[in-house]
């Protein structure tokens, strides 16, 4: 069968969600999430086909695998015919063996659960929902597509930290995330805006997470994350880059644990830890409270500072993108972000930017402003239809 007729099911599992969408012949076919795991879960799912919208509350012990196995008995329930031929799985981490889509067997199961400690956050979580997935479906191939993939080929100057070499060869580089997004962006900007889509482009991933990456003839050479999902930008409740001696400092004299530590970069800092308000964008915008003005100002000063680094790396700029829920939304942070961007040959058309258009840059700007949709989802889909036929 060709990779165009194949049914794929594709998972994204987070620490207290699991999304799930079903692509037939290329097309998305039915959209899926299942929130609250761990407190209390419930399941949202729609046909795309408009056959309508299914709300289901879960038991409240429901663990990933329940929870997956009342996503199943959902789908087969209501559409007996489908025969699933592929499970794509999002995985943040593929370390240094990967550096493309695999087929999932016993022995790649162990090498991501290895790199577990390199993403605490998201890794264990991406491979209950690969356990539970084999469970469920014990015939069907799972592949599993790596968000670090998209940046494996950097140079060796992205890639290292100014440590002795053996840390480098242990692994303790910088790996880069948001591949699959960045990935995607690259095929759609051959759609949408052939005349730079090999050009120089930084990409601005802003969603809960974020980064921004450094694209040249449609390949990554930097990323502002690293060795972690934590580097680079402040995001949600990341902190993004901080200086390795306050780790050292609330070691040896605040006496903090690892663990204490982890929580606080991970889930205390970033927009939430500076605004005390949210980690949330949209009521960061609408909070009438000055530290959330201020944690708006941080993120879009430590943006605009990379977007020149990444720029200098390129030797240039032919295009700035904006991708995620605040890249793909929010007028204001685009605004911020490219306010007296002159020097750099970035002039924003603010009418265009205001209606949410795709292209935002105004008619001389030198650098091809866009706002584009990202589909992560589309990309897995197409990975492990691609896997399967190959
Ligand atoms: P994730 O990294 O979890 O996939 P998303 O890409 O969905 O996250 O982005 C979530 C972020 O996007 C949140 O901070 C949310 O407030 C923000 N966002 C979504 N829509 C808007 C909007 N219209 N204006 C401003 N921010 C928005």
């Amino acid at each position: 069968m060709s990779a165009a007729g194949r049914t794929i099911l594709v998972l994204n599992s987070g620490s207290s969600s699991i999304k799930f969408k079903i692509f037939r012949a290329d097309e998305p076919f039915l959209s899926g999430l299942i929130e609250g795991i761990g407190t209390s879960p419930r399941m949202i799912a729609e046909a795309l086909s408009g056959d309508g919208r299914v709300e289901r509350k879960l038991a409240d012990d429901a663990d990933h695998g329940t929870a997956l196995d009342a996503a199943f008995s959902y789908l087969f329930g209501r559409y007996p015919d489908i025969r699933v031929d592929g499970v794509g799985h999002r995985v943040v981490h593929g370390g240094t063996a990967y550096s493309e889509p695999v087929l999932i067997d016993d022995g790649v199961l162990g090498e991501l659960e290895r790199l577990c400690p390199l993403a605490p956050l998201h890794q264990p979580h991406n491979l209950a929902g690969i356990r539970a997935a084999e469970f469920a479906l014990p015939d069907v191939p799972q592949v599993a597509c790596f968000d670090t993939a998209f940046h494996r080929k950097h140079p060796w100057v992205n890639d290292t930290f100014a440590l002795p070499r053996s840390y480098f060869e242990e692994g303790v580089r910088r790996y880069g995330f948001h591949g699959l997004s960045y990935e995607f962006i690259v095929k759609k900007l051959c759609e949408v805006a052939p005349d730079i889509a090999d050009k120089r482009i930084v990409v601005a991933h802003l969603g809960n997470g974020a980064s921004l990456c450094a694209i040249e003839a449609g390949k990554s050479v930097g990323s502002t994350m690293g060795f972690s999902a934590l580097d680079g930008l402040p995001m949600g409740t990341r902190c993004g880059q901080l200086d390795p001696g306050v780790v050292l400092y609330l070691m040896q004299a605040r006496k903090m644990t690892a663990g204490e530590i982890s929580d606080l970069l991970y889930k205390q800092s970033g927009l939430k830890g500076l605004s005390g308000v949210s980690s949330d964008m949209r009521e960061l915008e609408s909070s009438p409270d000055p530290h959330a003005a201020e944690a708006i100002d941080y993120f879009v000063f430590r943006i605009r500072r990379e977007i020149g680094a990444m720029a200098a790396v390129l030797a240039g700029l032919d295009g700035l993108v904006f991708t995620g829920g605040i890249g793909e939304n929010s007028v204001r942070i685009r605004e911020l972000v490219c306010r007296d961007m002159g020097w750099l040959g970035v002039e924003l058309d603010n009418q265009a930017n205001g209606e949410n258009r795709m292209r935002i840059s105004a008619q001389g700007s030198r650098v091809k402003v866009l706002a584009v949709p990202t589909d992560e989802e589309r990309m897995i889909a197409g990975h492990t239809a691609k896997l399967l036929t190959a």
